[in-house]
């Protein structure tokens, strides 16, 4: 089987597009999503609407149950704030109704996913050194695990008791080591590379690839700044950050 998961698409309809585009020519069997469909940019619904339809298995990220008053806004920035309560008043009732539906975690083909951390899925806790990894290892069963939620595309490796961070690139899953797999971010990268970013496995193979597609960035921005969204929003999407 052929998986590509993409997540953090944070109602960018440009970049959730030109990603399902380069998805329908790599051959892939299905999509996977772990969470935060909407939050930030100016098209919620329509990437609901998307991603309801296209992809086989969607987890909620802190976005989405923030959207629908399941989670706090508490420790959101202002700017996630105010697109937050944005989204809450244009989101449409059905897909509302979606969003507070999706749940925390799965299981599918021996990995394991979820929008921000094993050990505390409800926490929206960030794995971003080897130690916070190290710890989320001992929280999941399954050899690989896949996140989101940092919108930083990386991976960290644990063989015995040690474990290193990697920047993307495309590996092959070595039978006594286990990975976490941050995937990056659809909507709104921010390590520097504006470009769109998900992962594919082939299970077959063994093989992890991380991939970047190019969007129109400008009418992502035009849409945000237009929605009456803050302008940091729209500039960030430029330089990736
Ligand atoms: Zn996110």
């Amino acid at each position: 089987m052929k998986y590509a998961i993409i997540s953090d698409i944070h109602s960018n309809l440009e970049a959730l597009q030109a990603v399902l585009k380069k998805i329908d020519g790599l051959g892939v069997d299905q999509i996977l999503c772990p969470g935060d469909i909407v939050g930030y940019g100016a098209n919620p619904n329509e990437c609901i609407d998307i991603v309801q339809q296209r992809a086989s298995l969607v987890l909620c990220g802190n976005h989405d149950y923030a959207a629908v008053g399941a989670t706090s806004i508490e420790f959101f920035n202002p700017h996630a704030r105010e697109a937050i309560i944005w989204t809450e008043e244009v989101l449409r009732p059905d897909c509302a109704k979606y969003l507070e539906g999706l749940p925390y975690t799965a299981s599918v083909d021996g990995a394991f996913l979820v929008h921000a951390s094993p050990s505390e899925p409800n926490k929206w806790n960030y794995i971003l050194q080897p130690a916070d990894a190290l710890h989320e290892f001992k929280c999941f069963e399954e050899d690989i695990c896949f996140v989101g939620h940092s919108h930083f595309a990386l991976f960290f490796e644990m063989q015995d008791d040690s474990c290193k961070r990697s920047l993307p690139s495309s590996f092959s899953l070595e039978k006594d080591r286990r990975y976490i797999v941050n995937i990056g971010s659809v909507g709104q990268p921010r390590d520097r590379i504006p470009a769109a970013s998900f992962v594919t496995l082939e299970t077959a193979k063994g093989i992890v690839q991380f991939h970047r597609v190019d969007y129109d960035y400008h009418l992502a921005c035009e849409k945000i700044l237009k929605a009456g969204l803050p302008r940091f929003l729209a500039e960030r999407l430029l330089v990736g950050e």
